[in-house]
């Protein structure tokens, strides 16, 4: 069996490239993978901004019960006591992390590190 070459000429120069089919093959299965990789940690980058997010708006939710109810900053609010201030809901940590909300004065927690290591180098601005 003979392995085909592509010679491609190019125009104007006289100069032809040749490429076997194997070497072909390789170049698109290693930029393949690449896209792949590349795929996969720009998900998981985008599932911890996505996180920070909502934990962000367990903040802003936290103040706002704090304020209504005369809160202390040891008080800690029930999911229950924050979904009125969710306009579209309590949102979910899209890997599937629980969130702990904590006291007045802490910030909120995913259970998944990573997320929460984001969240502590992307702080919520003060108003
Ligand atoms: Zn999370």
């Amino acid at each position: 069996m003979k392995i085909g070459t592509t010679k491609t000429r190019v125009p104007g120069c006289g100069v032809s490239l040749g490429f076997t089919l194997i070497e072909l093959l390789v170049v698109v299965l290693v930029c393949g993978g690449c896209s792949k990789q590349e795929s996969k940690e720009s998900l998981e980058q985008r599932s911890t901004q996505i996180c920070a997010g909502h934990l962000k708006s367990f903040v802003a939710a936290k103040k706002r019960w704090a304020q209504d109810h005369n809160s202390a900053p040891t008080d800690t609010p029930t999911f229950d006591d924050l979904a009125p201030y969710f306009r579209r809901g309590i949102r979910l940590c899209p890997d599937g992390g629980t969130y702990t909300i904590g006291t007045v004065a802490e910030l909120p927690q995913c259970s998944i590190p990573a997320h929460n290591d984001y969240f502590k180098a992307h702080p919520p601005e003060e108003p």
